[in-house]
């Protein structure tokens, strides 16, 4: 893959090329932006850059640094990453005797630290060192969704480059285009997945489009009530029946107010959200969508799940 390749990320690789092409492109960055959204495939691309043999248009995604950084096989890359909830001194000692070396194989080493929120005190202290003694062969990336966890000193010591979700619209033609997913799936997990290209890729091999039918079916068309369908399903998976659910009525507002079938997420059930416009008015359609709203909320502050599924149903049918 090369930097033309990436979609939706123009702001932060714009800032990155321009100190590459200065060749000031080493020490310590920090990557932050929501999880899934594709920061750590830019760090191997940019590895990649930085080590490429080709002499122009790098990283040729061919030569043997370029091959063996794809298959994270290559000696000046080193990635952190695991399950642990802690990054720990011991990972960071191994990274602080490896910067200390000059790069075996290629231009610069590379060093990649996911989630690099939960490094501990004294990974994060060892860390320090090694940003101080700055090694210029040396590239440092840390990948955080979250930023407020990133302690103050490694933050003084790293510029912070800021990656956003992808537009809806760009994540639907990278699904298309680069993982031949049909158009009205692509449309509806783009927004399902909010814009994050990580989590989409795998929803395409889930069952979630069965799954929002099954939702639309079952509650807008029979009008059963919430909590029996619900019963069961963990905080999460509610979660996630309360969003598609406000995503339906969302669409028949809009189609009631007469906006293009461009912005529609259930494309796919075009037909049957028209049948709908005319059963609520704009009115009803808020105060659906605030309650549903309500109910996220509550569902994620505690509240008693069942009470509060046959509540909202109970709201919802008698609007
Ligand atoms: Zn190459």
């Amino acid at each position: 893959m090369r930097f033309s390749d990436i979609l939706g990320h123009e702001k932060p690789l714009n800032i990155i090329n321009a100190y590459i092409e200065k060749s000031c492109f080493s020490g310590g960055y920090i990557f932050s932006g929501p999880e899934g959204i594709g920061k750590k495939t830019v760090a191997k691309i940019i590895a990649q850059k930085l080590n490429c043999t080709a002499q122009i248009d790098r990283p040729c995604g061919s030569c043997s640094s370029c091959l063996k950084i794809e298959k994270l096989r290559h000696p000046d890359l080193h990635i952190i990453e695991n399950d642990a909830s802690q990054i720990k001194i011991e990972d960071i000692r191994n990274l602080q005797r490896e910067a200390s070396f000059r790069p075996y194989e290629g231009v610069m080493k590379v060093f990649i630290i996911d989630d690099a929120h939960r490094l501990n005190p004294e990974a994060a202290n060892s860390l320090l060192k090694v940003l101080e003694e700055s090694p210029g062969g040396s590239l440092i990336i840390l990948i955080t969704h979250k930023l407020q966890n990133i302690f103050k000193t490694i933050l003084s010591r790293c510029k912070v480059i800021r990656f956003s979700p992808l537009a809806i619209t760009v994540l639907e033609d990278i699904l298309i285009k680069d993982y031949l997913v049909d158009r009205l799936f692509a449309r509806f997990i783009s927004f399902y997945a909010e814009g994050r290209l990580g989590l989409a890729v795998k929803l395409k091999d889930s069952k979630v489009f069965e799954e929002k039918n099954r939702i639309f079916d079952s509650f807008v068309l029979s009008g059963k009530p919430l909590d029996r369908n619900f019963t069961g399903q963990s905080r999460e998976q509610l979660r996630g029946c309360l969003n598609i659910l406000a995503s339906w009525f969302r669409d028949i507002y809009l189609l009631k107010a007469g906006i293009s079938d461009r912005e529609l997420i259930h494309l796919d059930r075009e037909n049957d959200l028209l049948k709908l416009i005319h059963e609520f008015s704009f009115k009803q359609l808020d105060g659906i969508l605030t309650t549903i709203s309500e109910s996220i909320f509550y569902l994620e502050n505690n509240i008693n799940s069942k009470l509060l599924l046959h509540n909202l149903g109970v709201q919802l049918w008698k609007a």
